[in-house]
């Protein structure tokens, strides 16, 4: 039988509320597993995505997904529920930003359930979603090449248990620094990144926002700098967007050894870079191949001395 290929992305979809000093935009196409999946999407290997949104999800947006060959048979419609709703107002310098709501919805009863032809998917990507949730992903897939988790504050601050249950199983625990702290209690980012070794995954990946992002291991330290821009229009999904380019490069070159890790890391660096460019996804709908080799090239130069 032909190796089964492809990457596995499990996330929220959602409908986004954002607010910016420049505009407002409301209910648009966004959640940890659309923009992880949209930017996986860009490397030419199958990408199925496991969430759930209500009735009121707007059929454009799934046609959408499936303009990428995103498969979404994992993907859940509950006929009577509401999909996932998250609102945030960004600062001035777009370093600061309020979460206005987070209604889960249809994600609080959601217990995925794998269809066949996802679970021998080699490229798992938990992002954002319950701990829980998660986990019972991991349960289900039958032995993945490289499990890899997102996390955030929300989920730290509710979950921190069940988070610590799942954070154990997995290969690759991305997260920003100030959730590195915030989950391990340490101030310095490189003894929160070793503390969080020590509860089972082989590497951590912090981002650092417009500081670029790092990857610490027992025995190897890579930092990777932010493509330099100048024009930000809404940071929303920038993480998830840098974890999708990530595992979609990843998935592409079948290889997990250090050298890869750090090519993956400047990729998802680089296609998060397009994704900040516009709202939603909009920026990465229009984004092309040739440019992401593009900047690609570019930050290699920006670090050769
Ligand atoms: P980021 O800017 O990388 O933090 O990602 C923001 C995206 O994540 C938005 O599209 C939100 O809808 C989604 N999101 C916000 N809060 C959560 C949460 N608690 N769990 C999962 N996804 C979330």
């Amino acid at each position: 039988m032909e190796k089964m290929m492809g990457v596995l992305i499990a996330g929220t979809v959602t409908l986004d509320t954002v607010q910016t000093p420049q505009k407002q935009v409301e209910d648009v196409l966004g959640g940890s597993g659309t923009y992880a999946a949209v930017a996986a999407s860009f490397f030419g290997n199958p990408v199925r995505l496991v969430g759930v949104v209500g009735a009121d999800f707007p059929q454009p947006y799934a046609d959408f997904l499936q303009t990428r060959d995103i498969c979404l048979d994992g993907l859940k419609r509950v006929e009577n529920g509401k999909t996932f709703r998250w609102g945030g107002r960004y600062a001035e310098d777009f370093n600061v930003r309020d979460t206005l709501f987070t209604e889960l919805n249809v994600v609080v009863d959601f217990h995925p359930v794998l269809p066949d032809a996802y679970k021998e998917t080699p490229y798992l990507f938990l992002a954002n979603d319950p701990p829980q949730l998660q986990l019972s992903i991991i349960e289900q897939a039958s032995n993945p090449k490289l499990i890899v988790c997102d996390t955030m504050d929300f989920w730290i601050h509710e979950e921190r248990e069940a988070l610590k249950k799942t954070i154990e199983r997995v290969d690759i625990l991305i997260l920003n620094d100030s959730e590195a702290k915030l989950l391990t209690g340490e101030s310095n980012l490189l003894r929160a990144a070793r503390a969080i070794l020590r509860y089972g995954p082989k590497r951590v990946i912090v981002k650092k926002g417009e500081h670029g992002a790092i990857s610490i291991t027992e025995s190897s330290f890579f930092s990777a700098p932010a493509y330099p821009l100048t024009d930000v229009i809404d940071p929303t999904g920038a993480g998830d967007t840098f974890a999708g380019g990530f595992m979609g490069y990843l998935t592409s070159v079948g290889d997990v050894s250090e050298g890869s890790i750090r090519k993956a890391m400047i990729y998802g660096t680089v296609v998060a870079s397009f994704n900040i460019e516009d709202f939603s996804i909009n920026r990465q709908k229009s984004v092309q191949l040739s440019e992401i080799e593009a900047r690609y090239q570019e930050l290699q130069e920006a670090v050769r001395f």
